[in-house]
């Protein structure tokens, strides 16, 4: 037992042995057990308020009552329970200003956002990213400081995975991209990274592209002309006749490949728009473009099927879906071997607005390679397609035309089964009027 509960015991003890002896001194033992119980629980109940009152000013060590016996273990109770409880509080407060700390100095804007969309929480550099100030703007409306669309979408309805690039708002020539997540009950941390650098080298990386492919194309012309004209040259010496063929074959591969290069660069230049283009006759377009395979060889090689929603329009500039759908036809047939056949679709599509599909019965990809296909240069290392000629930027092409209408493409192929190239146009940019609904 300890001395507190002794203590107790003790007094407990001498208030029945004064009891007793009160009790056979003055034979009034009613009295005597009235006068020293009363006395022992008035005692207690002293102690008892000393001790509310302590506990309602905030039990403040400082003041604890003076008390022995079990009053006093009750106070030391409570005191040590106090004294853990402010240790772990100063402990969460400098776990707290820690990551305060280390947050205000992150590179990236950091904002926290309530369930109401209110600024909750904000670091230095939010100020010179998105013109959020910790001191002025926590509490405010977070649509109300930031009034740029894209961002106050992304933060009221856009899913957690994705992100944007935007002009900064508070400085033009600051890009970011910027993400949210959710956390906690309700809460929206919203980050924001200035991308300004890689957009600059980006730039200066396309802008070279774009320089040395055009710098390098005239004299590679004046080259081929030259080229050209001693492979028709009768007196050329028989010796000589394979290496100038050669020379002017690979001078033309050259200027294909500058070609590309030039497309690429216009199509990344020209970007995303959501206006671009005219309404196009696809079916008459892929007539057309029957017209030109039909004349030549691989027409008469491959059986083309056609699968042709008449009346099936879509907004785009013409030249460019030329380029992608012969982009896709010519690999076809490339990658095919003769005598098979090769479908064409053009049809309208349950969840994006009209696709055109290109399948064949030839030599496959690969799953591996699929995701690296529309790289610029990408070519599939394997036997039966190294030995057929390419650039390796078609599908690169056809990638940034149908992204530029804000479309997609999706491969699916299977190693010597056959492949299937899909490109879709979003609907808004899709017109059909059933009427016209033959097949060509
Ligand atoms: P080019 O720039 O002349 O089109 P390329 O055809 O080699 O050259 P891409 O059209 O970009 O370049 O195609 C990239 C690679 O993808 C090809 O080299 C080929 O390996 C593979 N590929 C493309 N289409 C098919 C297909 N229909 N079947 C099998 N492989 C294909
Ligand atoms: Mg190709």
């Amino acid at each position: 037992m300890n001395s507190a509960w002794s203590i107790e015991f003790s007094r407990i003890v001498l208030v029945l042995v004064s009891t007793l002896v009160f009790g056979l001194v003055s034979g009034y033992w009613l009295l005597s057990v009235a006068v020293n119980g009363g006395l022992y629980v008035g005692w207690n109940a002293y102690q008892l308020r000393r001790f509310e009152r302590w506990i309602r000013s905030g039990a403040h060590t400082a003041s604890a009552p003076d008390a022995s016996g079990v009053w006093e273990l009750i106070v030391q109770h409570i005191y040590r329970t106090q004294k853990a409880n402010k240790d772990r509080k100063k402990r969460l407060a400098q776990l707290a200003s820690h990551y305060h700390a280390i947050m205000s100095v992150l590179p990236d804007a950091t904002v926290v956002l309530n369930q109401n969309l209110e600024v909750e929480w904000v670091n230095k550099i939010s100020q010179s990213m998105l013109g959020i100030d910790a001191n002025r703007d926590v509490g405010q409306k977070f649509s109300n400081i930031v009034r740029v669309t894209d961002i106050t979408r992304l933060i009221e309805s856009a899913p957690d995975a994705e992100e944007i690039e935007v002009v900064s708002p508070a400085d033009i020539n600051k890009m970011l991209v910027i993400k949210k997540i959710h956390y906690g009950e309700g809460k929206i941390l919203v980050t924001a990274r200035d991308i300004s650098q890689r957009i600059a080298l980006q730039k200066l990386r396309k802008a070279f592209i774009a320089n040395a492919s055009h710098e390098l194309r005239t004299p590679l012309t004046v080259i081929s002309g030259y080229l050209e004209m001693l492979v028709d040259d009768e007196e050329l010496p028989p010796n000589l006749n394979n290496i100038v063929q050669n020379t002017y074959l690979q001078a033309q591969r050259m200027d294909n490949i500058l070609g590309d290069l030039l497309v690429l660069s216009k199509l990344e230049e020209k970007g995303y728009s959501e206006t671009s283009g005219d309404i196009l006759d696809v079916p008459q377009l892929i007539k057309r473009l029957v017209n030109d395979f039909q004349k030549t060889k691989a027409r008469s090689t491959h059986r083309i099927e056609f699968d042709v929603t008449e009346g099936l329009k879509v907004k785009v500039v013409e030249s460019e879906f030329y380029s992608l759908c012969q982009n896709l036809i010519s690999n076809a047939i490339k990658y095919s071997p003769p005598g098979s056949s090769i479908r064409i679709a053009w049809v309208l599509s349950d969840t994006a607005g009209a696709c055109l599909k290109v399948t064949d019965n030839g030599v496959g990809i690969k799953p591996e390679h699929l995701s690296r296909l529309t790289e610029r240069f990408y070519r599939v290392d394997q036997n039966t397609t190294r030995k057929v000629n390419g650039t390796g930027l078609g599908l690169s092409i056809v990638k940034h035309i149908i992204e530029n209408y804000g479309g997609y493409l999706n491969i699916e192929s299977e190693i010597d089964k056959g492949s299937t190239f899909t490109t879709c146009f979003p609907s808004f940019r899709v017109s059909y009027h059933q009427d016209a609904s033959d097949k060509v």
